[in-house]
């Protein structure tokens, strides 16, 4: 059995292996998805209008449609008037076409009828009978929305990388889509190992906890634009962890695992990764969440996250979290950092870099100091503050930058 960490990494350089690894053996793919059921989906490639819109110059309020001509002077007292040929609703168009002295009533959004070039809206009118009194002039294309005059056919509607919120897949609809071609989302396994571990609705028993991190990471998972399936919990068995994560690893692109990534008694799963595979990074200079595993079997990646709930989070968001939002096409620019003003001074052991949990209340940053094993300490976090691993102390009152869970 393993005693020891390999050469432990420091954090950028663990970051840059573990974004090589992913590069190597994952490529983004693309999926056709129906326009309803592409809300937060990622698109895939630009996005270009396939129509003119609107199709045809169309009526932009209910009133007459005109040769501008004809209200040239027209005013309250001395309307002028003319003659009514065709009444149009939303929907319909007239085979009529307008000349001097003609008009077609017309309601918004009703193409423009031939030989008009205006409409005038109907507060502005009196029917009466088969005429109008016009009591107002317009100018020629007044109230008129010109085809193509909001967007022309050929033109880019959306960039790649669009993240499809209701106004953008509004945009779609209004061009006739129908589906749009959008990240696949990685598929990630997600395992929980540890003999003490108890799922959620079951009894606790002496000496057992529930399992937090299969959850917590699976939602993880989620928000960085994955799609991820639990895989169980395994005990500290060789042969139980080796055969769920060779099982797993046929279903999923990546395994996600936490608990017994560390060298001592019970960690198997450095020992299972030597065995079906290669352990490519062991240890990374972080506080906390040393313990992290990065792992390929058969041109797949492993990842041992440390099983501390609290450092399972942190390691997951600063070290995975970037790599499965660019497999899944989510741009780094989308993820928020606030800076706020320290309200207690924080010490940190030289050496290490790193995260320290607080919360942040409107431009107030409020360290949580808590041992790692301090799961509820999530409960009030809104995320951490990175502290290099050359400082010791930042003082209270410094201005620091927190990197949101959310
Ligand atoms: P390990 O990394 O397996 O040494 O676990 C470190 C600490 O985290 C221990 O106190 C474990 O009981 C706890 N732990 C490990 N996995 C989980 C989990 N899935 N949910 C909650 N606590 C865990
Ligand atoms: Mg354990």
């Amino acid at each position: 059995m393993g005693t020891e960490f390999l050469q432990i990494k420091e954090p950028d350089e663990a970051k840059e292996l573990i974004k090589n690894y992913f590069n190597k053996y994952y490529n983004p793919e693309s999926e056709e998805v129906p326009l309803e059921e592409a809300y937060n989906r990622v698109v895939f490639e630009d996005i270009y209008s396939r129509i003119d819109f609107p199709p045809f110059d169309r009526a932009l309020k209910d009133g007459f449609a005109i040769k501008s001509e004809d209200s040239y002077g027209a005013s309250e007292e001395n309307p002028k008037i003319v003659k009514i040929i065709d009444s149009l609703e939303a929907g319909s168009y007239s085979k009529k076409t307008v000349e001097l002295g003609t008009t077609v009533e017309i309601s918004t959004g009703s193409p423009l009828p031939k030989g008009a070039d205006s409409v005038l809206m109907v507060e502005y009118t009196l029917k009466d009978g088969d005429e109008v009194e016009l009591y107002k002039s317009v100018t020629p294309s007044q109230d008129v929305g010109k085809k193509g005059s909001d967007v022309k056919k050929d033109s880019l509607l959306l960039k790649k990388g669009v993240v499809l919120t209701a106004d953008k897949i509004g945009v779609l609809a209004a061009q006739g889509f129908t589906t749009v071609k959008v990240y696949k989302k990685p598929d990630i396994a997600v395992i929980s190992t540890g003999n003490e571990l108890i799922e959620a609705g079951f009894e606790l028993k002496e000496s057992k906890i529930y399992d937090v991190n299969s959850t917590m990471i699976k939602n993880g998972v989620t928000a960085s634009g994955g799609i991820a399936t639990k895989e169980g919990i395994i005990k500290d068995d060789y042969n139980q962890l080796k055969s769920t994560i060779l099982n797993a690893l046929k279903k999923h692109d990546v395994l996600l695992c936490s608990g017994g990534t560390s060298a001592g008694v019970g960690d198997v799963l450095k020992n299972v990764l030597d065995e079906i595979g290669e352990v490519k990074l062991h240890g990374i200079a972080v506080q906390p969440g040393k313990p992290t595993i990065l792992g390929v079997v058969n041109d797949q990646l492993v990842i041992g996250l440390p099983g501390n709930p609290v450092s399972a989070l942190v390691i997951f968001n600063v070290f995975i979290a970037p790599v499965i939002r660019e497999l899944a096409g989510i741009s780094e620019k989308s993820l928020k950092t606030v800076k706020g003003t320290l309200q207690k001074r924080i010490h940190s052991a030289v050496g290490r870099e790193q995260y320290q949990l607080v919360t942040y209340d409107n431009g107030d940053v409020i360290p949580i100091f808590k041992d790692s094993g301090a799961i509820f300490s999530l409960a009030r976090a809104d995320g951490y503050v990175n502290v290099s691993k050359n400082t010791e102390i930042v003082e209270e009152g410094e201005t620091v930058k927190v990197s949101l869970f959310n």
